[in-house]
């Protein structure tokens, strides 16, 4: 995947810098530029001042002995990663102070690693909304700086009222950094408004506070902060936290699509099918909308298995159920009912243009030869379609899977509606 980001390495080693080149061209599909002296890196800059999403930087040059190539690349406002073969406590102490994104120390292959996965997070990153409430605006614009620096979408609020607004606004902030005294709102009564309508393991909560000790970071957390920050803190610590914060949000978030996620598939699994259909069924009831609820069923999809094997099987289920995702709008309910069995809850679908959708998904399915390790197969679908919303879930599912049979009954690759 090419996504055009263009990475600045300044690196004397030139075996080690082609390394770190290659590196990032394979596993992250971005551009790189290469320098092997202070001089070449400026002379790059200087032709090609813009664009750089980021740089990974040698700190001791031949030509630049004293780590000058960081202060220099820090000043375009490059989000900086330092490479040190030598780290000592003063140096670690440097570059933290000099507002870099990461430093790294060259000890072998997995440094590498460590640089890609840096890259990744600062990728991340660029999706990343950040609120900052303080009251103080040189408080505010020091934590922002340091979150534009890791290119992180940030907000700045200088009070709880505004803050709840660009919440309001945008609900898809991911973590916000919140400082406890301010005028009219104070922090506390900030977190437990934030909590009604976001979660922990939606949204992280660090408070930041210079006074009041261990009794004020007990407070933050019993209020609902995810983290509390004491002032001053030093960058790293801050990043640290910040990431940690992020990283187990994601972790949660991946554990609750998991949950939810049949695993060949990747499309609902049916626990999770009869969970919502039972929500979705109740309210159109009581608000009077329609489902419209198919049956969908691979035909002779065991000659499939016999013929080709099972693992080619899994392939024409995965590529099926991929047609399935693309055909319908994201408030329907694509599902893996078990084997080759799938359905798909739609509210509000119109009626009269139910059976046209399905009836070109059936033809679609049949128009594909599915590429496989096992060469190309061709197969078809059955469906049964219930156009009326019914009285439960569980009459919808039984009325479609009796028109499913009516299908399969009438020669199969069709679909029957009622
Ligand atoms: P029909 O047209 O009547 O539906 O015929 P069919 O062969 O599709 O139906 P049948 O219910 O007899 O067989 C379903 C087959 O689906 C048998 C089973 O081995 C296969 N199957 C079920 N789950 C999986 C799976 O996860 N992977 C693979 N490869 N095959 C599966
Ligand atoms: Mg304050
Ligand atoms: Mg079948
Ligand atoms: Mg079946």
């Amino acid at each position: 995947m090419r996504t055009g980001k263009k990475i600045l390495v300044v690196e004397d080693s030139k075996m080690f810098g082609h390394a770190i080149t290659e590196k990032i061209i394979t596993e992250l599909g971005y551009t790189t530029s290469l320098a092997t002296t202070y001089g070449d890196a400026q002379q790059v800059l200087h032709d090609n001042n813009d664009g750089f999403f980021a740089a990974v930087l040698d700190l001791i040059l031949p030509d630049a002995p004293n780590g000058e190539v960081v202060d220099y690349v820090l000043e375009k406002e490059i989000p900086t990663i330092v490479l040190t073969s030598t780290f000592s406590y003063a140096m670690r102490e440097e570059c933290v102070s000099k507002n870099i994104v990461d430093y790294i120390v060259k000890e072998g292959p997995h440094s590498l690693d460590n640089l890609i996965k840096t890259l990744r997070r600062l990728e991340a990153n660029t999706s990343t909304k950040i609120l900052v409430v303080d009251d103080s605006k040189l408080s505010r614009k020091t934590i922002t700086d340091l979150l534009l620096r890791h290119r992180f979408i940030t907000f700045e609020a200088p009070d709880g009222k505004t803050a709840l607004t660009i919440l309001s606004k945008h609900p898809d902030i991911r973590a916000v950094i919140t400082d406890y005294e301010m005028p009219n709102m104070d922090g506390f009564t900030l977190i437990e408004k934030m909590r009604q309508t976001h979660s922990m393991d939606q949204m992280a909560i660090i408070g930041v506070s210079g006074s009041g000790g261990s009794i004020m970071s007990a407070k933050f957390l019993k209020k609902g902060a995810n983290d509390f920050i004491v002032k001053p803190f030093c960058n790293e610590e801050f990043f640290l936290r910040i990431n940690q914060n992020l990283q187990m949000l994601d972790y949660l978030e991946t554990i609750r699509e998991t949950a939810v996620r049949d695993h060949l598939t990747g499309l609902y699994n049916r626990r999770y099918f009869f969970e919502i259909g039972q929500t979705l069924f109740k309210n159109a009831l009581r608000k009077s909308f329609n489902i419209v609820l198919a049956m969908i069923d691979i035909d002779f999809f065991k000659n499939v298995n016999d013929t080709f094997g099972h693992g080619a099987g899994d392939e024409v289920l995965s590529q099926v159920a991929t047609i399935l995702a693309d055909h319908f709008r994201s408030s329907d309910v694509v599902a893996r009912l078990g084997g080759e069995e799938f359905c798909v809850m739609a509210p509000n679908m119109a009626q009269d243009h139910a059976f046209r959708i399905f009836d070109e998904l059936r033809s679609t399915i049949e128009a594909q030869p599915f590429s496989t390790k096992a060469g190309q197969i061709k197969a078809t679908v059955s469906i049964g379609l219930t156009l009326q919303t019914g009285e439960s879930l569980e009459d919808a599912l039984a009325k479609a899977d009796q028109l499913l049979y009516q299908a399969k009954e009438q020669g199969r690759n069709q679909v029957i509606a009622a």
